[in-house]
């Protein structure tokens, strides 16, 4: 067993590129292609979204890759507009196998801080594992049986893609005291990152400024492609 803690990592972007591209998408409504210049961008976004003519947002994309719970997948793509999603496989990966190091990974709960609750957690996934590898052991047994057993907090890789209007709406939905605690952890850094690049666009969007820093998922930038 391996406990391990959330990663979030995201694809090189150019905030003010996508925004500048946004903006020439956006100005085809008004033909004022003409009234481009290094700063239009940030009145007509504003002025945009003030109004709520936020469809203009959807022709820009951004994608994350995320190492996080099953839980948090779960709530995730509930999201069905503008947004796609590529997940570990419990179907297919069969975590006894030498590619995993024969561990299932677990993410450390939120609460981790918290000894009673943190003991009762690890004791379950570690029986939660042995179980796993018994049934493992079988002659035959497929990664499709074994899933029966895998809880919430099992780690998994996933990749999540949405256009710029999906993430404003799922941020607010998901950075918010409402959202589960896994999930603001990963995403409200995600957010923060967003309101220093795209100001414009997601500096109105809340998030729970209570939700303590040191557990911000890591964040880091995604390598480009060759
Ligand atoms: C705090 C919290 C608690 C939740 N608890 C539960 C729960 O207990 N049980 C549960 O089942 N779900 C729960 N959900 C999930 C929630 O109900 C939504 O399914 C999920 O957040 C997806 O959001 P969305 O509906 O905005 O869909 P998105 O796919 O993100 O859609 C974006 C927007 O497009 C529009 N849209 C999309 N599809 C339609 C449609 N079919 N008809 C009309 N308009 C549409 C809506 O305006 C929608 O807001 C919870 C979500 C949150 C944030």
């Amino acid at each position: 067993m391996k406990v391990v803690k959330p990663i979030i990592q995201c694809e090189v972007f150019d905030g003010v590129k996508i925004m500048k591209r946004l903006e020439r998408a956006c100005r085809t409504c008004y033909r004022s292609e003409g009234k481009v210049t290094a700063t239009s961008y940030k009145k007509l976004l504003t002025n945009c979204i003030k109004s709520g003519h936020e469809s203009i947002l959807e022709h820009e994309k951004l994608t994350i890759r995320m190492r996080c719970d099953i839980g948090l997948y779960k709530d995730v793509t509930r999201h069905r507009a503008g947004t796609s999603f590529s997940i570990e496989s419990t179907r297919y990966c069969n975590y006894s196998k030498d590619k995993f190091t024969n561990n299932i990974h677990f993410i450390e709960p939120v609460y981790s801080d918290d000894k009673r609750k943190y003991e009762i957690w690890k004791n379950t996934m570690q029986s939660i594992e042995e179980g796993y590898m018994k049934l493992a052991s079988l002659d035959g047994v497929t990664a499709d049986e074994l899933r029966m057993l895998l809880p919430h907090s099992t780690a998994a890789e996933v990749t999540m893609t949405c256009n710029i209007r999906q993430w404003k709406h799922i941020l607010t939905l998901r950075c918010s005291s409402h959202a589960h605690a896994s999930v603001q952890q990963m995403f409200i850094p995600f957010l923060l990152l967003l309101k220093r690049e795209m100001p414009e666009i997601f500096e109105t969007v809340p998030y729970n400024e209570n939700f303590p820093v040191e557990k911000y998922a890591k964040i880091e930038m995604l390598s480009e492609v060759e």
